[in-house]
């Protein structure tokens, strides 16, 4: 057992239609599947510490009152297969994507769209998703830039756990909880790994 959680939060604003919400509990089940498989060690004042990694995906419909709550929302929908505005050249050159993820300046929120044909395909939406934690592209699996890379592993890597643990700072996109004592330098000389 862990001494401690760390929780890896992050609230979604989804739109209000079956298609959108649908596809995003699948992405919730998708990444909180991996609850209790992980663990974060790191030392504190000198002492080695293990805190069991939770991610907690809450979905909404509106955006929260104080929209900066947990340091930010994000958004995330479905759209039809020949959406224009958001699959365009400059995201979707060749035609062939299935989501994207980007910062929108405007909103202040970083967004994820998939296309109508793949919102029940785990790949996608756990990809998008993965932006949504902050994580950027890998060579293969989940993340993956590319649908022709993604491989059959599509399992939430530690390694893709340690990105997201040690991007993140106080105030930032996912929060910690239960780990008062954790600052920004504790975790970036942390480490992720398998539980036994
Ligand atoms: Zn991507």
């Amino acid at each position: 057992m862990g001494d401690n959680t760390i929780t890896v939060s992050m609230i979604i604003v989804v739109a209000n239609d079956d298609a959108s919400k649908n596809s995003g509990e699948l992405g919730k089940q998708l990444w909180e599947s991996n609850n209790g498989k992980y663990e974060f060690v790191t030392t504190i004042n000198g002492e080695e510490k293990h805190f069991d990694v939770i991610f907690k995906i809450t979905l909404v419909t509106e955006i929260p009152e104080n929209r900066n709550v947990l340091g930010g929302v994000n958004t995330f929908d479905v759209r039809d297969d020949n959406d224009r505005s958001i699959f365009d050249s400059r995201r979707d050159p060749a035609g062939t994507r299935t989501g994207v993820s980007y910062y929108n300046h405007t909103t202040g929120f970083q967004e994820a769209h998939v296309k109508k044909s793949s919102s029940n395909s785990r790949s996608t939406v756990g990809h998008e998703i993965g932006h949504l934690f902050g994580l950027d592209h890998r060579a293969t699996g989940l993340m993956a830039d590319d649908k022709s890379k993604v491989t059959s592993n599509l399992n939430i890597t530690a390694g893709l756990v340690n990105s997201i643990i040690n991007n993140a700072s106080p105030g930032g996109l996912p929060e910690t909880q239960n780990c008062k004592s954790f600052s920004s330098p504790n975790m970036q000389s942390g480490q992720v790994r398998e539980k036994e």
